[in-house]
């Protein structure tokens, strides 16, 4: 008798690729779809002792190195993840980096790198696990956008870009998965307190000026977008594809 739940927000049995997943944001994501039954594999590009992910010792996760700037690395993942627990049923492109200045001085190298992870990565990575999203007759892909890719943010146009490309990037692959009963949706958080926003945290003027935009009040904890990441890749969103789900006390909606 098969030992997988039936609660649709459960992911007994199934496993679930998280990529850049050794702290911040993936790492909480990780935990809650591990605390939820899944067996997940985590990848990022740093090195092991460097990460800060709260995932069980038992469980069987796993642990791998990927760069989503490399598709060889991106295929390679797919194949430890298929060899160490024999499918993949969830991949969650969280991988990300920001740049930040003004785009009339901003370099070419600047504005390329942060679309060459971002948008290019998310393409690369979606692409590798197609093949295995496809097998387990029930896939699930979700991107993390941000609130940057819905309304203009000032001196980060590389990352605005990026983010509003892996928010439509969900709906085309969407459109065309859905054949394969994959479902592509994507989550758009405003700030979270994380490495990546250290910088801006500590602009006093900066982070005024971003609470006056969230009308609930508060950043987005990294749990807050953990939440709606599970809630799309699960059952309980068996209908739901194409969507992104904003993560951020309001603020797209004035
Ligand atoms: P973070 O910098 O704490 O974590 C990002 C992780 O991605 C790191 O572990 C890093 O090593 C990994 N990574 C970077 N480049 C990689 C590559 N080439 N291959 C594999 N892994 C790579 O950032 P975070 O705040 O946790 O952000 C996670 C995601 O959420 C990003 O996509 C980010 O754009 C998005 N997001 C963050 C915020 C925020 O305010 N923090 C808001 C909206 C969206």
């Amino acid at each position: 008798m098969s030992t997988a739940t039936t609660d649709p927000v459960r992911f007994d049995g199934r496993v679930a690729l998280v990529t850049g997943a050794a702290r911040g944001i993936g790492a909480v994501v990780a935990a809650r779809l591990a605390e939820l039954g899944a067996t997940v594999a985590a990848a990022d590009i740093v090195p092991g002792h460097r990460w800060e992910d709260g995932l069980p010792g038992d469980g069987g996760h796993t642990r791998h190195h990927l760069d989503i700037t490399s598709a060889d690395s991106c295929r390679r993942t797919v194949e430890e993840v298929l060899a160490a627990h024999g499918r993949l049923d969830h991949l969650v492109n969280n991988a990300g980096i920001v740049s930040r200045g003004p785009a009339a001085t901003m370099s070419e190298a600047d504005f390329t790198r942060v679309i060459d992870v971002n948008l290019t990565g998310t393409f690369r990575m979606s692409q590798a696990a197609y093949p295995a999203l496809r097998a387990c007759g029930a896939g699930s892909i979700v991107n993390l956008g941000s609130t940057n890719g819905h309304i203009a943010v000032l001196d980060t146009l590389g990352y605005c870009v990026s983010k509003a490309g892996v928010m439509h990037m969900a709906r085309v692959l969407a459109l065309e998965w859905a054949p394969d009963n994959i479902r592509v949706n994507a989550v758009g958080p405003t700030i979270v307190p994380t490495a990546m926003t250290e910088d801006v945290r500590a602009d006093g003027a900066y982070m005024a000026g971003k609470m006056a935009g969230i009308p609930l009040g508060r950043m987005a904890g990294p749990r807050d977008v953990a939440l709606t990441v599970a809630h799309l890749l699960s059952p309980a969103a068996a209908m739901t594809t194409g969507q992104t789900v904003f993560v951020d006390g309001g603020a797209v909606i004035h």
